[in-house]
């Protein structure tokens, strides 16, 4: 689907809901903010961050249908606080046959209602920001990391000092850390599936999938 195409509504224009519309509208989505509050809705359209920005109640199913919020291919429910209003407005939109609802969870119980009442995603945006945060500081050479799933990632990193000009073949990675290197390169261009004979060389990054575990060993 063209990103023109594609619609969002953000309900809930606080931090983590303009962020959200401010992405995807830098990304070309089609994006609907929606709040209680009739200032936030008027600064989300001053600031130019949504498309549309519609002040309404979401705990009233009308006023979503209303607003065309429920022909919508995806809803964020980005409501932290009022955990009352998240549930009822997660289930208004499912019950309404919106395709795809994300929704922000203060706490585990938050998370484990918005499932049931139909959420197809939940976030913890504050646990998350704060895993992020640890991974950063303690793995300074880590460019991007991509979550697997709890214990597994797929990480972009520096190629390390102890690995310059030498061969893979020679490194060992899989036998002696348990990981696939699966590309090497620069910003320009990366080698994908490089073969036991590749060099690595200081200034390249690598890409290596693996148990983050096994990455933390890898040297700096
Ligand atoms: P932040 O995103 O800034 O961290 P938060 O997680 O504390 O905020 P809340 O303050 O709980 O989030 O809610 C986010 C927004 O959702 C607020 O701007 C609030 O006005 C809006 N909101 C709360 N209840 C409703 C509702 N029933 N209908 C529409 N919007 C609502």
């Amino acid at each position: 689907m063209r990103p023109q195409n594609r619609q969002f509504a953000v309900i809930g224009l606080g931090r983590f809901g303009r962020a959200v519309c401010e992405t995807l509208r830098k990304q070309g989505y089609q994006v609907v903010g929606t709040d209680i509050d009739e200032g936030l809705v008027a600064q989300a359209l001053s600031d130019r961050i949504v498309d549309n920005a519609i002040e309404l109640d979401s705990t009233k199913p009308n006023a979503l249908r209303e607003a065309g919020i429920f022909e919508t291919d995806t809803v964020i429910v980005a409501i932290g606080k009022y955990v009352e209003e998240s549930i009822i407005t997660t289930l208004n939109c499912k019950e309404a046959g919106v395709n795809f609802v994300a929704a922000k969870a203060s706490t585990e119980i938050h998370g484990k209602l918005l499932k049931k009442v139909g959420a197809d995603l939940v976030v913890f945006p504050e646990y998350d920001a704060g895993c992020e945060l640890a991974h950063r500081l303690t793995r300074p050479s880590i460019l991007e990391r991509f979550d697997l799933d709890p214990e597994h990632s797929i990480v972009e990193l520096k190629v390390p000092e102890a690995f310059h000009g030498k061969t893979l073949a020679e490194l060992e990675i899989r036998n002696r850390y348990g990981l696939n290197i699966v590309a090497v390169g620069n910003a320009e261009k990366f080698k994908i599936n490089p073969n036991p004979q590749e060099r690595l060389y200081k200034d390249l990054a690598m890409v290596v999938i693996g148990s983050n575990r096994d990455i933390q060993r890898l040297p700096m």
